[in-house]
């Protein structure tokens, strides 16, 4: 029996994660939960799973979920902010943490799962972009396990012989080139003119994926697949040019990895993350996830294009900002999320995401990031600037 620590289990992926336990009551126990303001719904998942622990935002958020669980009848251990995030990531008795939140509020209990050796289900991609080779190193130094939940990532891990510790070691397996697959989202057509004026709700509107608020809007700028990007090259070990962005509107391949004697690898699917989520679970086995096999039958075409760069000026900034440094892949996560936000609450149009992230990684001073300490300083520096730039703009 496998414990598993589900971090940010009312998002769309920790929702898919109870799913998939929910099938092998026989293999996985949930150990731990965490909401941030979905009370209802922590409430609803504790009552069918009975975790030892639930951590919620704040000494408020303590008090409701409290007299709710009682009501309930459900005996569970409250522990609140980072602090509680950090204690259920790293508690002995947990043997995989799903890092599930969105953005760099995951990233201090995913390094602490790293650094207490855990099995760590990836997808939070924020949390590597932010800090890369720190975090690649916690979790070679502490004998940690990295999966990749990313369904590209998880695919391009599917298609390699075996797990890439160096670019030497994926030079001598003859691996050329990592095919990062992205969909391009529901703006892939639409007159650029028309950007401007695109709202949250079209935005949110993926026509392949169901996902949270966030990672809708950057699949939408696509930088999401900029984040990829960044993600990939930690993961993997590969320079920007070994990495290349193709465009495949149906998400059927969910990225591939070509070789140097011309095979090309791929992994295909439903888009349906409780497939990369039970990969991960079970790996090196494999589980029913729930969903049903593709049918090739069904599949009308599939299509590939070259990304737009114009059309989508965050890829730029996310494959730039692998070759300047680790302060401004940094700078641009956090730029990203505060313009994101802006977006969503109808302050800033759609085509100032890019323009603000940009002023951002302008304005930033350089520096080197070399302790956990030092990358959170710098976010919120970055955040500073962005709202700086946002204000001017509003
Ligand atoms: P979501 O918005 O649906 O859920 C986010 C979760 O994080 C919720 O449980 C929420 O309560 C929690 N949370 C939000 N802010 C928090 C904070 N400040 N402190 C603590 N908890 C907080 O997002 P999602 O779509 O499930 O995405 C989660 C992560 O997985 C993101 O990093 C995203 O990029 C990545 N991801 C998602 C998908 C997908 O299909 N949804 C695919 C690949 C990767
Ligand atoms: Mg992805």
């Amino acid at each position: 029996m496998q414990n598993i620590c589900v971090l940010g289990s009312t998002g769309s992926i920790g929702i898919s994660t109870l799913d998939v336990v929910k099938h092998h009551p026989d293999k996985y126990r949930v150990f731990a939960l965490s909401c941030f303001s979905q009370i209802d719904m922590v409430v609803e998942q504790a009552k069918a799973v009975h975790p030892q622990y639930i951590v919620c935002a704040d000494e408020a958020q303590y008090q409701t979920l409290k007299s709710k669980l009682n009501d309930a009848g459900v005996v569970t251990e409250i522990l609140v902010g980072e602090e509680g995030l950090i204690t259920i990531a790293t508690l002995p008795e947990v043997d995989m943490v799903m890092a599930a939140i969105v953005g760099a509020a995951g990233l201090a209990p995913t390094y602490a799962a790293a650094k207490a050796g855990k099995r760590i289900l990836l997808a939070n991609k924020e949390s590597l972009v932010m800090s890369g080779s720190l975090f690649m190193q916690s979790v070679k130094e502490n004998n940690a396990l990295l999966l990749p939940v990313d369904s590209e990532h998880n695919a391009i891990f599917q298609c390699l012989p075996q797990a890439i510790h160096s670019n030497e070691q994926a030079t001598q397996l003859g691996i050329k080139k990592l095919l990062l697959t992205g969909s391009g989202g529901p703006f892939l057509n639409t007159p650029l003119a028309e950007l401007e004026t695109v709202t949250p709700e079209q935005a949110c509107n993926h026509p392949n994926w169901d996902m949270g608020r966030k990672i809708s809007v950057d699949s939408a700028t696509m930088m999401n697949k900029g984040l990829e990007f960044i993600e990939a090259h930690w993961l993997f070990h590969m320079p920007k040019d070994m990495i290349q962005i193709v465009v495949h509107p149906q998400s059927v391949i969910h990225s591939m990895v070509q070789y140097q004697d011309g095979s090309v690898l791929a992994q295909m699917g439903r888009s349906d993350m409780r497939i990369p989520i039970a990969h991960v679970m079970a790996y090196p086995e494999r589980i029913d996830s729930g969903v049903e096999a593709l049918d090739f039958m069904q599949l009308n075409e599939l299509t590939f294009c070259p990304p737009d760069f114009q059309r989508f000026p965050n890829l730029e900034l996310a494959i730039n900002a692998v070759d300047a440094g680790q302060w401004a892949s940094t700078a641009l996560n956090a730029a990203n999320e505060i313009s994101v936000a802006a977006f969503l609450n109808r302050q800033i149009r759609f085509t100032d995401i890019a323009r603000i992230n940009a002023k951002v990684v302008e304005r930033i001073n350089a520096c080197d990031l070399n302790s956990i300490e030092s990358v959170i300083t710098h976010d919120i520096e970055s955040r500073h600037i962005a709202n700086q730039i946002l204000r001017e703009l509003t």
